[in-house]
């Protein structure tokens, strides 16, 4: 941990939906460059949480705000270009080729308008290009440059899962939220995704909320952790201190 201003900062956020409070309070902050992950039983308002921070759910309180901009209120598409990318729990991607995927993904950073685009106009033409370019980069980083012109229909489970984090990464976010990477995958798949997230970190000192089951994964990835349970922030600490919160031992390993 660090104490540089974080770089996003979630205060006392309240979901409420008929009759059922999903969030209840929480706070968490994350400092920039590190991995902040969000444990906890299904249902416990996990992914609510990201639709928060994505600005696809308003809270009925509290406050969220990125580098000291506030994202409360804002429609998802601004919170994107300010910065925040995200990933889905279930894979999204269903058309096109992994490049295709990715230049959807590069949409939101590009200057020149649909038409100029569409007339093929220099200036249109060559940031296409560019966009292009790093969209493959991209693809390399996440293990999917050699399946760049692919459908995504015949990409392994695995790597089309990578394809919905190679997306959000083609925002150039600040901040990535992965809601359940790993999800589904084989062993290998697993430690495939998890060395791919441990670089973004440590290379592009991207900083992340990771969302994710696999214990073994956040054990070895994150530098914090938030234990939700029924809404409510129960723990939060190292991935150690948290394992050993009795707390969490009886709300989410159910000992
Ligand atoms: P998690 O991702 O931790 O499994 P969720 O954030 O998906 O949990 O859900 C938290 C709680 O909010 C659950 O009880 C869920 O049924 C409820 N919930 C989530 N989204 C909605 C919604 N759009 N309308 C009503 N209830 C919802
Ligand atoms: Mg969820």
């Amino acid at each position: 941990t660090t104490t540089a201003p974080p770089v996003l900062d979630v205060r006392d956020v309240t979901v409420r939906f008929a009759g059922l409070t999903a969030l209840d309070a929480v706070s968490l902050t994350v400092a920039p460059g590190t991995v902040h992950a969000i444990i906890g039983p299904n249902g416990a308002g996990k992914s609510t949480c990201f639709n928060v921070l994505s600005g696809l759910c308003r809270p009925a309180a509290g406050t969220v705000t990125l580098g000291g901009t506030e994202l409360t209120r804002l429609a998802p598409h601004r919170i994107a270009a300010l910065g925040v990318a995200r990933t889905f729990q279930n894979i999204v991607t269903t058309h096109g080729t992994v490049a295709d995927n990715l230049m959807l993904g590069r949409h939101a950073l590009t200057r020149a308008g649909f038409a100029a685009t569409a007339l093929r106009l220099p200036g249109a033409v060559r940031e296409q290009r560019e966009h292009l370019a790093r969209a493959r980069e991209i693809a390399e980083l996440t293990g999917l440059g050699a399946h760049f012109d692919s459908p995504v229909t015949l990409l392994s489970y695995g790597d089309r899962k990578r394809v919905e984090l190679a997306r959000a990464l083609c925002l150039e976010p600040r901040v990535l939220l992965l809601d359940e990477p790993v999800a589904g995958m084989n062993a290998a798949e697993r430690a495939r995704t998890a060395g791919v997230v441990g670089e973004l970190r440590a290379e592009l000192g991207l900083s992340i909320v990771l969302v994710e089951h696999d214990m073994g994964l956040v054990m070895r990835l994150a530098d914090d952790v938030t234990v939700l349970d029924f809404g409510r922030s129960i723990a939060h600490g190292t991935p150690d201190e948290v394992r050993r919160d009795p707390e969490v031992l009886r709300a989410y390993l159910g000992t």
